[in-house]
């Protein structure tokens, strides 16, 4: 497969400053409701602040690829005294969590860093103690097609309710009005 250059557009998150105040969460959601700014509802926010308050945790993860299938790497990690669960770090959507699926549709969300937002990614802006970091870098990788925000989506449908019953479903809507 031929190599491309591509720009990796990332934000890299500096835990130990952020105090869990949960504005990246708000106005991730309030940006990507329908329409723009219409409602707030952080389980729908593509970051999600992971929140220990009795070990002092307040760990930001944004929203990364769909994975159909559960991973075998459920390693827990003990960084400066804290002990994080399993999974903390993953930025995957996967079948084993709720986490990164709108609670209505169930379907995965990922962070699209704003996409159409001239000033850029929105939770770095709104976050009042640099815990969030925009970054973008240069990197050669293999030429891949891009799957569609919709077919992401299909496909987790269809690993959820089977094949069947989403192409049965699609055919008994499309002879309606
Ligand atoms: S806005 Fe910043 S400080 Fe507040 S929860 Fe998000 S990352 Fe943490
Ligand atoms: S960059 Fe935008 S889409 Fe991504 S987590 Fe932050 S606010 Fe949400």
């Amino acid at each position: 497969m031929a190599k491309i250059k591509k720009t990796i557009k990332t934000i890299r998150v500096d835990a130990d400053k952020c105090n869990g105040c949960r504005g990246c969460e708000i106005i991730c959601s309030a940006y990507h409701a329908e329409p723009k700014y219409s409602s707030i509802n952080p389980a729908k926010s593509r970051i999600q602040v992971l929140t220990h308050r009795l070990q002092n945790i307040w760990l930001p993860v944004f929203a990364g690829e769909y994975t159909p299938a559960e991973c075998m790497g459920r390693d827990k990690y003990v960084i400066d005294g804290k002990e994080y669960e399993e999974c903390a770090f993953c930025r995957a959507a996967c079948p084993s969590r709720d986490l990164f699926k709108d609670p209505d549709s169930g379907l995965p969300l990922k962070c699209d860093m704003c996409e159409g937002n001239e000033s850029g990614p929105l939770c770095v802006e709104w976050c009042l103690n640099d815990v969030l970091t925009y970054e973008e870098r240069e990197e050669e990788v293999e030429e891949e097609v891009e799957m569609e925000e919709m077919e992401i989506g299909l496909g987790s449908l269809i690993d959820k309710y089977g094949l069947d019953k989403i192409a049965s479903t699609v055919a008994r809507m499309s002879q309606k009005d």
